[in-house]
This record gives C-alpha cells, structure tokens and sequence, in this order.
C-alpha cells in the first residue's frame, strides 16, 4: 500500500472494494457525478454510512452536485492498489479449489491465482482454469516471493501442517477455507472463510 495511505476503520475498509466495483462501472459508463443516495441504492449501505466513510478519504460530496466519480476512482485503485496486481497460490485442487481456479478473480478484482498446489497425481502437472497445478512436494520450491496470498481448501487435518510450511515464504495473508482454526506467525493475516458455518448461520437468522 501507498506510505501516504490515510488510517481508515476497518468496517469502512472492508466495503471499499464494494464501492470501488460501482464506481468503476459508472466511469466506465461515462458518468461524472453520483449521489450519496444514488450509491446507497447500488450497493445497498446507508447514505449516513457512505458519507462518513468516504469523509474518510477526504471526499466531501457537495449538496446538489455529489461526489466527483473520477476523483473517486483514482482515490480507491490507489486505496486498493489496483494498479498492482496481487498474486495468489491455491493449495488443494478438490471441488471448491477447482471453482476458484475457473472463477476469473482478476475481473473484479486486483488478485491473480497464479499456482496451484495438490498432492493427487491425476491432478499435478495439469493445468486448470489457466493455473498450472504442481506437486505439493515442490512447493518450497515453486512458490516464489511475488506469492502474498494463499488460498488454502485443503482437508482440515492437514491445514495446519500446510500453514507451517508458509511460514518462510513471503506470503502476508491465507484464506482459510477448511474449517480448522490454524494458527500463523504475527506477519501473515488470516481469514477464516467457513462455508458451511456461514450457511447455517443464515439459516438461523431466518428461522428468528
Ligand atoms: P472440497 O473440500 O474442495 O470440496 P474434495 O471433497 O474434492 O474437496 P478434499 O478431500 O476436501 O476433496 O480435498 C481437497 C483437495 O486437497 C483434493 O484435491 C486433495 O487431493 C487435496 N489434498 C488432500 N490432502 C492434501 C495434502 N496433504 N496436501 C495438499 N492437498 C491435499
């Protein structure tokens, strides 16, 4: 991220690619000027919520006009380092690995699965997606430094020992589609994404 980058709450950073992606299509549609209103509708947060959080960035919308889209645009693919593309590794080639690697992340979005990882001999030394897939055995190897993400849909049981090996690298986030709860040195954020437990957690919600 940019040395200049301004301090913003993490609730606020989290919808920022969120209005980037809006954002992005209306400049792409020509459009000079949008309104807080008008944002809120596309992607479905409070004007209040809009407002202060883009006071953040020093964009203050002015009445009857709104907010500049092109001063926008270049706040956020600065914001979010759009012009650098992140690279991705994905460790474990079964069901959800293998929709990742189709899913065209790079549409929406500034990451870029690169390698993949498995231990399946059927599945080393294909190519799925556009993503070359290696042996997991050459994985010290393989991953080079441009790696900073990994992705990891794995068996749980074997998650652990995976991250482990991560350790070393110049990895500075996983994604953690297993349901184990591992543990990374204090360089390397970690989110849990838990399809399973989220699915039920709507279920509940919708039982209320
Ligand atoms: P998914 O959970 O993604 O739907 P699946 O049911 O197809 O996957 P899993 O048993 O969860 O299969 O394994 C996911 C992938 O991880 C498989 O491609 C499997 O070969 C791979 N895998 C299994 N053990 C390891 C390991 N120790 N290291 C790396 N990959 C592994």
């Amino acid at each position: 991220m940019e040395s200049e980058q301004i301090k913003i709450p993490q609730a606020t950073a989290k919808r920022l690619p969120l209005y980037y992606r809006f954002i992005k299509n209306l400049s792409l549609s020509g459009k000079q000027r949008v309104s807080s209103a008008e944002l809120s509708e596309a992607v479905k947060v409070d004007s209040a919520t809009i407002r202060r959080d883009f006071s953040y960035f020093g964009a203050l919308g002015k009445k009857g006009y709104g907010y500049n889209v092109n001063y926008l645009l270049t706040f956020f693919s600065k914001a979010l380092n759009q012009h650098e593309v992140m690279k991705v590794a994905l460790i474990g080639v079964g069901n959800l690995g293998t929709a990742f690697l189709h899913y065209n992340f790079i549409k929406n979005n500034n990451t870029k699965i690169e390698m993949a990882f498995d231990i399946d001999p059927m599945k080393i030394g294909t190519e799925i997606g556009g993503v070359p897939v290696y042996n997991l055995d050459k994985l010290e190897e393989i991953m080079n430094d441009d790696i900073q993400i990994v992705i990891l849909t794995v068996p749980a049981q074997v998650a652990q020992s995976i991250a482990d090996r991560l350790k070393d690298k110049n990895i500075r986030g996983i994604l953690n589609f297993t349901p184990a709860r591992i543990s990374v040195p204090e360089h390397i954020r970690i989110h849990h994404i838990d399809l399973a437990v989220e699915l039920q957690t709507l279920a509940y919600f919708l039982q209320q």
